[in-house]
């Protein structure tokens, strides 16, 4: 089992700490409404340090593959995920430079960064808005006229089809 990591996340950055585990899928809550389903893991790498500036940063490295929800069949997407991120602590000194566009990309200076959570914020990052196969793969789901999201029309389209079925 591997747990949750809590880090000082300018100690980790200042004393070129490294730390690498893996973030389980089920426990990445946020990504929960994109997902098929939530097997799995996310390899991390996290390592401290500074840049040329002598700001420090926390270079993140997540490595593996989520499934998720295709939004034409709604059914399975296996995801590769490889993200690179290099993060800048944004201590009272780094404060001002954080309008720079390339360092939108934040840690909080604080005792107690969640690494899962910086873990699942470039995961957000990465994953497509609206995920689906390749055009050839798969075609639209219909909807379940349970599903309070279809329409009635759709749900008695969905009716007509299995009356049809039910003849044959
Ligand atoms: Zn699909």
């Amino acid at each position: 089992m591997s747990a949750r990591a809590l880090i000082d996340s300018v100690e980790f950055a200042r004393a070129g700490e490294q730390l690498t585990g893996n973030a389980p899928v089920s426990e990445l809550t946020r990504l929960a409404d994109s997902l098929f389903d939530t097997e799995g893991a996310l390899y991390f790498e996290l390592k401290g340090g500074q840049d040329a500036r002598q700001r420090l940063r926390l270079h993140l490295m997540v490595d593996g593959g989520i499934n998720l929800q295709c939004q034409r069949c709604l059914g399975k997407l296996v995801y590769p995920v490889s993200v690179q991120a290099n993060l800048l602590v944004l201590t009272a000194d780094a404060g001002g430079e954080t309008g720079e566009i390339e360092d939108l990309d934040g840690v909080p200076a604080s005792a107690a960064v969640d690494v899962w959570s910086l873990v699942e914020d470039e995961v957000l990052l990465a994953i497509p808005l609206s995920p689906r196969h390749a055009e050839n793969e798969c075609s639209p789901a219909v909807k379940e006229a349970g599903d309070p999201a279809a329409s009635p029309f759709a749900a008695l389209a969905k009716l007509a089809q299995e009356r049809n079925k039910n003849r044959t």
